[in-house]
């Protein structure tokens, strides 16, 4: 039995090192804050993610994630069940591609370099609030600081233990990897392919990679049951899918915003625990992006503990404060959006070739150069302007 004297003490533990972890600790540590991260696996490992990070990541992240970067994406394939394909190019680019063992062993790499100390196959069982601070456990030890971050993914152990009345909803989604050679030439030069129709409220994708293919489906009203079907029936309507020899799918929750109403009452901050990224459902509701959002968490997360550091006045509660701020607002459009897509994915889809000016203005949400509150107000004002040439238009001939 291990006594207390033997607990590893530090400032701040962070639990979970995928990118919201890493990024907080790397914060943290190079601020000149003593940091333990505990992770249950080992870096390099893999991850079931499409590995899609939009292209506003560039504001956020310093440009050393270009040397694991894949493929440079600048277009869309939209199909409707794998039929009725539209192309949609762009002039830039709009997002990257990594394979997430890489980019995670990169932030790491990081947290670790900037004085971060790093326990790996080392998994958190239980935490509990001290009078002063958080005491974690695993099967190794006992760990005890004055801030804890929970940056444990989708089935966090912090939430579990420190946040015990927290609600939220988590949605199936699958992938699988094939490795192939003939990447470049499907989905073509640099596209992803993004198929509204392949399940009823969610989509189906392809990113490609260096030499392989990520396919993928995510079903956002949360049924499990009948998504491997989805996904073989995907990958069947698909001519160039069905070509290949796809290994079984593996699955993994994705834990998307939740309706504001359930969210928005629950705090992010408990006492001296926080959550970020997946542990904290920072997942966009419309096309399930979360690393970005996780990387952006551990930001601000950092930046509310160095504040209580530095600042008696300060309170982590600022975390909080500050998600709502930025991130809630543009959560709520996206539910919007969501559920305009997902309601209508055939007259969406339909629709998309006549609105290409729409697309190209949601690529701009990617490039972070609108954001989804100034993209919904300008696409309404397209969509109405063009409603109104199409209705004069019909005046004039009948
Ligand atoms: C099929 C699928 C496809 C996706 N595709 C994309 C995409 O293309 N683009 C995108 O932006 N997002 C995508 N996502 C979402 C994205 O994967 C997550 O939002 C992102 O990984 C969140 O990062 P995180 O650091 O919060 O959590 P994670 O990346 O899940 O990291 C959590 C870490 O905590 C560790 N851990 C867990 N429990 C413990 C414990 N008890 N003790 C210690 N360590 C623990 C885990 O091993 C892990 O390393 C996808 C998700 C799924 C399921």
């Amino acid at each position: 039995m291990q006594t207390l004297s033997e607990a590893k003490v530090c400032d701040v533990l962070v639990v979970g090192l995928g990118p919201a972890g890493a990024t907080a600790a790397y914060e943290l540590s190079r601020a000149g804050i003593s940091v333990i991260a505990l992770e249950k696996d080992a870096h390099p490992r893999y991850k079931v993610c499409g590995g899609g990070l939009s292209a506003r990541i560039d504001q956020i992240l310093t440009s050393e994630f270009h040397s694991v970067v894949e493929q440079t994406i600048h277009g869309v394939q939209f199909t409707y069940q794998g039929k009725e394909p539209l192309i949609i190019d762009d002039d830039g680019p709009i997002a990257y591609m990594v394979m997430r063992d890489r980019f995670d062993h990169l932030l790491v790499q990081k947290a670790r370099d900037a004085g971060t100390t790093i326990y790996e196959n080392e998994s958190v069982l239980d935490c509990e609030t001290l009078v002063d601070g958080v005491e974690a456990r695993t099967p190794r030890g006992c760990y005890r600081a004055k801030v804890v971050i929970g940056a444990d993914g989708a089935n966090s152990r912090v939430a579990q233990r420190l946040f015990t009345g927290r609600r939220v909803r988590r949605s199936p989604a699958l992938e699988s990897e094939v490795r192939t050679d003939r990447v470049s030439s499907y989905p073509g030069e640099r596209r992803i392919v993004v198929d509204v129709g392949a399940t009823n409220c969610g989509y189906a994708w392809v990113f490609p990679k260096k030499d392989r293919l990520s396919i993928g489906i995510g079903d956002f009203h949360g049924r499990p049951s009948s998504l491997k079907q989805l996904f073989h029936r995907f990958i069947v309507h698909d001519q160039a899918l069905a070509t290949l020899d796809i290994p079984p799918a593996c699955g993994h929750p994705l834990p998307l915003y939740d309706h504001p109403d359930a969210l928005s009452t629950q705090s992010l901050v408990c006492g001296r625990a926080l959550l970020i990224g997946d542990a904290a459902h920072l997942v966009d509701p419309l096309f399930g992006e979360g690393i970005y959002y996780a990387i952006r968490s551990g930001q601000m997360a950092a930046d509310a503990v160095l504040g209580i550091f530095s600042d008696q006045n300060r309170s982590l509660l600022d975390y909080d404060a500050a998600v709502r701020r930025e991130i809630y607002p543009e959560f709520h459009v996206a539910t919007r959006l969501a559920h305009i897509i997902y309601t209508f994915p055939w007259l969406c889809h339909r629709l998309s070739s006549r609105y290409q000016d729409v697309i190209h203005l949601y690529y701009d949400v990617f490039k972070g150069r609108e954001t989804y509150q100034t993209f919904y107000a300008k696409a309404k004002g397209l969509v109405t302007a063009s409603t109104k040439d199409l209705l004069r238009r019909a005046v004039r001939f009948s």
